[in-house]
C-alpha cells in the first residue's frame, strides 16, 4: 500500500496537480477540485422547461444538475481550453453519476449528443458534448453515443453572440446524419452547458422531424443567465 503512495506523492512533487477551482496545490486525491471547492459546486435548482421561453418547444424535458459559476465553470473553461483530459474525465463523471440516478437510461434507443462545427472538432481536437455524452453512454452500458447529428453550414459560436442572436443563430443549422430516421425512438441529447436553449431545440426540432417519438436534454450546466434572459 505505502510502496503504491510512495510514486504518486514523488509525482506531486515534480508535477504539482492544481485544484481547477482556487489554485490550491496537490488537492487530495489529486483530484480536480479540492474538497472545499467541490463543497461549493453549485446545484441548478431553477429545473424545468418551463423555464425556457421558445415559440414552439420541441425537447420534452431538460436536466441540468448544476449550476454554471465557479469553480464548476473554471473547471468547464479548462475543459474547453485547457487541461482537458483531466477535466473531461471529472465533468463526464459528475454528469454520468447524475444521469444514473436520475434516468433510466436503458430506456434510449439512443444517446447522442450537440455537434460541432468540422473544423472547430478539428482545431481542439474532440468536441465536448461528445466527450460527455460517451461517459453518459458508457453509464448506460453502451460503448459509444451515437453521432446522429451533424451541422449544416457555418455559423459563429454561441458565446460569441448576444442573447437575441443566440435564440435565432442555431435555426436550421442542424442535418441528421442517419437518412433512415428514428421513428417511434427515444433519444437523450447530451450537451455541456445550456443558456437559451435554442441549441437544443433546434437539434431537437430536426430530430423529432425525423420521427424521434421523445427527446430529453441532458446538460452538465445552466448558465445563470437564461432564467432572466430568455
Ligand atoms: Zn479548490
Amino acid at each position: 500500500m505505502i510502496a503504491r503512495r510512495i510514486p504518486k506523492a514523488l509525482l506531486g512533487l515534480f508535477f504539482p496537480h492544481r485544484c481547477m477551482g482556487c489554485g490550491a496545490l496537490n488537492p487530495d486525491r489529486g483530484d480536480v477540485l479540492c474538497q472545499e471547492c467541490m463543497a461549493q459546486v453549485a446545484v441548478w435548482q431553477g429545473r424545468g422547461s418551463g423555464l425556457f421561453s421558445f415559440q414552439t418547444r420541441y425537447f420534452d424535458t431538460i436536466l441540468s444538475p448544476y449550476l454554471y459559476c465557479a469553480p464548476l465553470k473554471n473547471v468547464v473553461l479548462k475543459f474547453k481550453y485547457g487541461e482537458s483530459r483531466r477535466a473531461g474525465e471529472f465533468l463526464g463523471k459528475l454528469l454520468a453519476d447524475y444521469a444514473a440516478r436520475q434516468l433510466l437510461l436503458g430506456h434510449y434507443a439512443y444517446i447522442t449528443f450537440v455537434p460541432m462545427d468540422r473544423l472547430r472538432q478539428v482545431s481542439r481536437g474532440y468536441n465536448q458534448a461528445e466527450v460527455l455524452a460517451r461517459a453518459v453512454a458508457r453509464q448506460a452500458g453502451i460503448i459509444r453515443p451515437s453521432a446522429l447529428l451533424r451541422k449544416a453550414g457555418r455559423r459563429p459560436p454561441q458565446e460569441k453572440l448576444g442573447r437575441r442572436a443566440r435564440l435565432t443563430n442555431p435555426l436550421g443549422s442542424f442535418e441528421v446524419s442517419a437518412p433512415e430516421g428514428f421513428s417511434g425512438k427515444d433519444v437523450l441529447l447530451v450537451d455541456d452547458v445550456v443558456t437559451t436553449a435554442s441549441t437544443v431545440n433546434e437539434c431537437s426540432r430536426v430530430l423529432k422531424e425525423k420521427g424521434a417519438r421523445r427527446v430529453d436534454v441532458l446538460t452538465l450546466a445552466a448558465s445563470p443567465v437564461h432564467g432572466k434572459e430568455s
